[in-house]
């Protein structure tokens, strides 16, 4: 067995205990690799062992991996970081499923970007689980209206929210606090149920908390190299 594949099938044993102690079931969660600042070939190697969704927080990096791996039709690419209003052609072009949207302008420029009329894209409200604006995500005040503005623009399609837990708090605290949020998107669209949160130190947790997509990096690829 390679070493990916043996902490890819440990992080799995882990994912199925926590969400077993969360009394939850495994159709639930859905376990995306985070893949950024790797090489496209980890992704090949990656999918070779049966991964589906992959994760990648950069929109260059995610347009360049994809266009490298393309024949790998089924992958699901997950984009989760912060999105240049500018650059939303190019991450709506790349990607099946955007985790951060945290503000209107944003939202509107991936709307206007659909290349074709009847062209939806699956999108999460990002919210911001810190004091620090700069970390991302919409602050909690605005997350009804931003929540809102969403739901008037048909060719994005709000599936649920997204955060990354804050350094300075326990991320058990910080999740539930998330699930709170989440169900207040529940209370305006109903079917606006994905909560994706986890990383590689905090998964169980945010199992624990409802999480219905894991964003897993270096616990599943190792450590990742300097930034390109
Ligand atoms: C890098 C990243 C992850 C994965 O982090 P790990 O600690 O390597 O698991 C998850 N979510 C976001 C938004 C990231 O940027």
């Amino acid at each position: 067995m390679s070493t990916l594949q043996s902490r890819l099938a440990d992080v799995d044993r882990q994912i199925v205990a926590a969400i077993r102690d969360a009394g939850r079931q495994e159709s639930e969660v859905t376990r995306i690799v985070v893949t950024k600042f790797h090489p496209a070939a980890l992704v090949r190697d990656l999918a070779g062992l049966g991964v589906r969704d992959v994760g990648e927080n950069r929109q260059q990096e995610l347009t360049a991996k994809r266009d490298e791996v393309a024949d790998l039709s089924d992958l699901r690419w997950h984009f989760i970081g912060q999105a240049q209003t500018n650059k939303a052609r190019q991450v709506r072009a790349a990607s099946c499923v955007v985790h951060s949207v945290d503000r209107p302008r944003l939202a509107d420029a991936l709307h206007a970007a659909a290349p074709v009329e009847d062209d939806v894209l699956d999108v999460l409200v990002q919210v911001n689980l810190t004091d620090d604006p700069g970390r991302g995500g919409v602050a909690p005040a605005e997350l009804d209206a931003l929540t809102e503005h969403l739901l008037t623009l048909d060719s994005l399609r709000l599936r649920g929210i997204m955060a990354v837990a804050p350094l300075d708090e326990a991320p058990a605290s910080a999740f539930t606090r998330l699930a709170g949020y989440a169900e207040r998107v529940r209370a305006i669209e109903p079917t606006a149920n994905w909560i994706s949160a986890g990383m590689s130190h905090d998964f169980a947790e945010a199992i624990a908390c409802g999480a219905t997509h894991l964003r897993i990096g270096s616990a599943i690829t190792g450590e990742r190299p300097a930034r390109g």
